[in-house]
């Protein structure tokens, strides 16, 4: 997932790749639900950048399949289906078992003593309720396995399907992260140990247990407005950019 909204202290116009960076973290966070338009003059604004360089945002984020992009209508975020969202879940945990494997036989003590620092993290954040960044690191969590891949294209076709999800979670019963910290920890440990099977086994009951949670009769809640999260401050101001949030 994108790293950081850290903006160079010396430029102080957002780039393209900070812009980037903030809605799609806001979108994993959940700030963003699906079908919210995200209006480029109402972007521009926001960021002090022109309409073009929010234009090329819209963009990447379209390529990811977060934000789609309707002619004459402009660019919303993104929703799946029910059976989209399953289907993720599919792939995720078939290409997730295949990395597992991969990871149990080369990780290193320094790749064992990020993830173990990543998992005390979430645990922080779980105990601390604070939602938006357990979920960054629940994601994080994911990616990072995925970035130990000796194979790459493995690794990337996660990467690329895993902040998908977070359009899944209006199907969600609880529509709140259930906290996975010890479920995360449970699959570490079993990489650690060497043991593949089991790490597999806990990898897919996990996202299991996360899948069994949509509900099919879910639907969108009250839509929040892109200008209601900017005034609500969800989006930081451009005068806010060296903060990190
Ligand atoms: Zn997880």
């Amino acid at each position: 997932m994108a790293s950081s909204r850290q903006q160079p202290q010396t430029n102080p116009k957002p780039t393209e790749d900070f812009i980037y960076t903030d809605l799609y973290n806001a979108i994993c966070e959940r700030h963003l639900p699906p079908e919210t338009k995200l209006g480029e003059a109402m972007l521009a604004e926001h960021y002090g950048v022109s309409r073009t360089i929010i234009r090329q945002v819209l963009l990447r984020l379209s390529s990811d399949r977060l934000v789609k992009l309707e002619p004459r209508r402009g660019a919303f975020i993104a929703r799946l289906t029910l059976e989209e969202a399953r289907q993720i879940y599919e792939a995720w945990r078939l290409v997730e078992a295949a990395i597992i494997q991969d990871v149990t036989v080369s990780i290193s003590p320094q790749e064992i003593a990020e993830l173990h620092s990543l998992v005390a993290a979430e645990r922080v954040a779980c105990d601390e309720q604070n939602y938006p960044l357990l979920l960054r690191l629940s994601i994080q969590f994911h990616m990072q396995l995925a970035d130990l891949c000796s194979n790459q294209f493995l690794g990337r076709f996660l990467k690329e399907l895993i902040p998908q999800t977070s359009l899944a979670y209006f199907y969600e019963i609880h529509k709140m992260p259930i906290c996975t910290k010890d479920e995360h920890r449970e699959i570490l440990e079993c990489v650690i140990a060497g043991n593949a099977e089991a790490a597999v086994n806990a990898a897919r009951q996990h996202l299991d247990g996360i899948e069994a949670a949509l509900n099919a009769r879910a639907t969108l809640d009250r839509q929040i407005s892109l200008a209601d999260k900017l005034n609500a401050g969800i989006l930081p101001q451009r005068k806010g950019h060296g903060d990190d949030f």
